[in-house]
């Protein structure tokens, strides 16, 4: 039985990746060097799906950045203004991804865009008039290679077509018929030029497929895999899809001249119910993805292996992860603070590549002291039931759910007690952490600086940053989240019922990664968690400084949820501990909190049909619970990554915070025709600048996007604050864009007022 994985994680079980991306940028090495330390994890990465039985390992799962942008190079889709640049074809890359600035050129970075349901984001290529497809898969070509040379054959995996015309963004009423001969065209030439190479598979992953697909979609990618497969010849293709099922069009795609379909058996929910109702043909190889891709958890063996059987007599399976792995850490190897009991539970990418191999060699050889083995595992309780907490759960009542007086009355208590100006200024909470920051932390961590030493580091940070903004002129205020290492496993830290990693970085974007804590038993809070910063920064100023917190559904979206309770069970619990915060905030004279659900749009399901019964009917009133006992005084703030909200506007606004701030600036304001069209009634901050990019706005361009949203808003309704916290930018950055974002409010302050005059 043949063993598979649909891609291993680039970035390096330290993070070699980022950081010598991060030297790569500051050039402090040469490109020459920075191909080395990829050279050197792709191998490393080869070697290890070698030595765990992979039968083909893969490539081109290895990117500098992001695989959907490695794929808008290798297409040609490279808009005028990054051509112009004249740069090289990595530094092109580089600044699609993350902008360039100089003395003669300031062009913007491409928006990014959250990974399907995932915490990954990816480039969105840009289709306009100009753009004309031209293949250049020199990349794929090139590692398929090198991996040759060093003795593997690889199955090299590429974005298929149908999901790369589902993510481009179209400019000016192009559409994909423009481009779509052209793309066929250039995925016939990868294939002729595999095929010269003598590559035996390419792997082509088509996740849009698991999403709701109209009609005249499942007709595209028939169309296109129709003509496509015409000319694979000799190499065989496999169709990957990840994220879900694919429900909508599995009849028609079993009929298509792939050599092999991959279907994931974890988040597919009607998966198995296809291949029963449809079969499955036997002249292809099934990739069944039973091991999961996404979260941490051993795999249940005998859970897997019923499954199988449940395919009924399919000789071609292949075991297979769900997805990529590149969605979970590397290795637990390097754990070495966790104890092996706990370890024992998890098992991350490298370990699920032994997963796989021996889910193979019990269905196969009957290899009993293996599933013996892995039965014990679940056999034992492996953690204790907080009975309380549950009973606390299933007393809630509605009344728990909801915030007296309403959103609009509630409205003039607050302006009363705050009293702020037209257009208030803000940001959303951290402020950039700087190398001196994160040293003290560091130190502290490692006991090399004591308590009192640490915290009067940071006391005076936290002066220091409530100063800057007093003079650059920011309205509402924040302590600056220097205590931080990051939004949820400052949380995690505190609460009981998680454990944390040393090294379990996952990539979120380009060389962004986030080490995800883990839930391992029931959540409650053993004390006050943010009181005393907030606390101490309102002692410091009289001007308002928002409480910040991170809200349940995040820090759940965040986390790698437990697998022996629901998502909504272990949310409420988090909420619980949440609200507890939030009332001690607000006794300690705390007048604005904000609640963070950055995450909140992550984890709404992919299909329409499961959004409110698998998602926002708990999620939403999860939040609420965390704020509906507070004073109607007390102004209740959210925070949202990304816009891409459009379709739940109403579930946002029934999240019922007072003030909402979102990213809008790389989006192009398009939400805020949803937000009037839908009457949203939350006072909104769509960012007025992009933080993820280092380039510095001037204060004209922050005016003009400041009217462009107040063409289609009221006044009262807008406030002004960047798209996202400042903890990853530098002060050199940061400083200048603040002062901009206050100088052009200020001005557009007294347009309106005299104009109202
Ligand atoms: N308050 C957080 C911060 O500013 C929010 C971060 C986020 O939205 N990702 O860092
Ligand atoms: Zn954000």
């Amino acid at each position: 039985m043949k063993k598979s994985i649909i891609a291993f994680p680039r970035i390096g079980s330290n993070r070699e990746l980022k950081f010598a991306l991060e030297k790569y940028f500051r050039k402090e090495i040469s490109e020459a060097e920075l191909q080395i330390v990829a050279k050197e994890l792709r191998l490393e990465s080869w070697k290890s799906q070698k030595e765990a039985g992979i039968d083909y390992p893969i490539s081109n799962d290895f990117s500098f950045y992001d695989q959907t942008l490695d794929l808008s190079i290798a297409l040609g889709v490279i808009p005028e203004r990054y051509k112009k640049l004249k740069l090289n074809e990595l530094d092109t890359l580089f600044a699609l991804a993350r902008g360039f600035q100089d003395e003669e050129n300031d062009v913007k970075a491409r928006p990014m865009k959250k990974w399907f349901n995932t915490n990954y984001h990816y480039i969105v290529p840009e289709i306009s008039k100009e753009t004309v497809i031209k293949a250049n898969f020199s990349k794929l070509l090139n590692e398929y290679q090198e991996a040759k040379t060093a003795g593997f054959e690889t199955r090299p995996t590429i974005i298929g077509p149908y999901t790369f015309l589902i993510l481009a963004d179209y400019l000016s009423g192009v559409t994909e018929d423009a481009i779509l001969s052209d793309l066929i065209g250039a995925y016939t030439v990868l294939f002729d030029q595999l095929n010269n190479l003598g590559g035996e598979w390419l792997q082509i992953e088509e996740p849009a497929l698991v999403l709701d697909q109209t009609e005249e979609e499942q007709q595209l990618f028939i169309k296109i895999y129709q003509e496509l497969l015409k000319n694979k010849n000799k190499l065989k293709v496999l169709l990957q899809t990840y994220f879900g099922d694919l429900r909508d069009s599995y009849q028609e795609i079993i009929k298509l001249d792939f050599d092999g379909i991959g279907l994931d058996f974890v988040e597919g929910r009607e998966s198995v119910k296809l291949v029963q109702k449809y079969g499955f043909p036997q002249d292809k190889l099934l990739f069944a993805g039973v091991v999961n891709g996404k979260n941490i958890w051993r795999n249940h063996y005998q859970k897997t292996l019923s499954l199988l059987k449940d395919l009924g007599n399919i000789d071609n399976i292949v075991i297979n992860t769900s997805c990529s792995l590149q969605h979970v850490p590397v290795t637990t190897e390097n754990e070495i603070k966790l104890s092996k009991e706990i370890l024992n539970h998890f098992a991350f990418a490298k370990e699920k590549l032994v997963e796989v191999s021996e889910i193979s060699e019990i269905y196969v050889k009957k290899n009993t002291s293996l599933l013996d083995k892995n039965i014990a595992l679940f056999d034992k309780n492996r953690v204790q039931e907080n009975i309380q907490l549950k009973q606390k759960i299933t007393h809630l009542t509605d009344k728990d759910f909801i915030r007296t007086p309403s959103l609009v009355e509630r409205r003039a208590d607050q302006i009363k007690a705050l009293r702020l100006p037209l257009l208030p200024t803000t940001t959303i909470g951290s402020f950039p952490q700087t190398p001196e920051v994160r040293k003290a932390r560091l130190q502290y961590k490692r006991g090399e600086l004591s308590k009192s030493d640490y915290e009067a580091f940071l006391e005076e940070k936290i002066k220091e940053c409530l100063e800057l903004q007093e003079n650059i002129g920011l309205d509402v205020l924040v302590h600056g989240e220097f205590e931080r290492n990051d939004m949820v496993e400052y949380f995690g830290e505190q609460l009981d019922g998680y454990i944390f990693t040393q090294k379990a970085w996952v990539q979120s974007y380009g060389t962004r990664c986030v080490k995800p804590p883990i839930v391992w038993g029931d959540i409650t809070r053993p004390q006050a968690m943010t009181v005393r910063w907030s606390a101490y920064a309102q002692s410091q100023t009289s001007k308002p400084v928002k409480g910040m917190l991170t809200g349940p559904v995040t820090i759940l979206n965040w986390s790698f949820p437990r697998e022996d309770i629901s998502l909504k069970e272990s949310t409420l619990q988090l909420a619980l501990a949440v609200q507890e915060e939030v009332l001690d905030l607000e006794k300690a004279g705390i007048k604005i909190i904000q609640i963070d659900e950055a995450a909140l749009r992550e984890k709404l399901p992919l299909r329409r049909s499961d959004w409110y019964s698998e998602y926002l009917d708990w999620s939403i009133p999860a939040f609420r619970l965390v704020h509906s006992k507070v004073k109607a005084e007390t102004q209740i703030h959210t925070h949202m990554c990304y816009s891409e909200f459009e379709d739940i506007i109403p579930s946002i606004d029934a999240m019922d915070a007072d003030v909402i701030s979102f990213e809008a600036s790389r989006s192009q304001l398009s939400i805020i025709d949803a937000l009037k069209a839908h009457h949203f009634q939350t006072l909104v901050g769509p960012g007025v600048y992009d933080i993820h990019s280092p380039r510095i706005p001037s204060s004209q361009e922050i005016k003009i996007q400041l009217e462009k949203i107040l063409n289609k808003l009221p006044i009262e309704q807008v406030w002004v604050n960047p798209d996202c916290g400042l903890k990853t930018r530098g002060n050199k950055e940061t400083i200048p864009s603040l002062t901009h974002l206050v100088e052009a409010t200020k001005e557009v302050r007294k347009e309106k007022i005299t104009y109202d005059k």
